[in-house]
């Protein structure tokens, strides 16, 4: 699954894929070194446009939303919440890879595809 990553140099887009993400690439356009992908929020893109069609992920700011974070007893990030039909069906804090979150939205999903 590429990431598209913008090149700190020049602004440039470049796609890089899945399999890449953790590795030092080049910019297509100004061939300077592209820094492996360290946000997390690349793992959640990914995923998301992993499950288009089967699921939506969601990232939640808890300090903007303090009333989310209680109302599901989230003490700490990062937590994962699966919901299916409207309730949980599974919760996790701590970091969880990208693997783990597809099988558990798998296992959620009311219709198997
Ligand atoms: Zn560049």
């Amino acid at each position: 699954m590429p990431v598209i990553h913008a090149c700190t140099h020049c602004g440039q887009k470049n796609r890089i894929p899945g399999k890449y993400l953790a590795s030092t690439g080049r910019c297509g356009a100004c061939k300077s070194p592209l820094p492996p992908i360290a946000e997390p929020i690349a793992a959640d893109e990914a995923l998301a446009a992993d499950m288009a069609g089967k699921a939506v992920v969601l990232k939640v700011d808890t300090e903007k939303y303090p009333q989310l974070a209680a109302r599901f007893n989230v003490r700490g990030i990062p937590n994962f919440v699966v919901f299916s039909g409207g309730r949980v069906v599974m919760q996790q804090p701590g970091v969880v890879n990208h693997a783990q979150m597809e099988q558990w939205l798998k296992s959620a999903a009311p219709v198997s595809v």
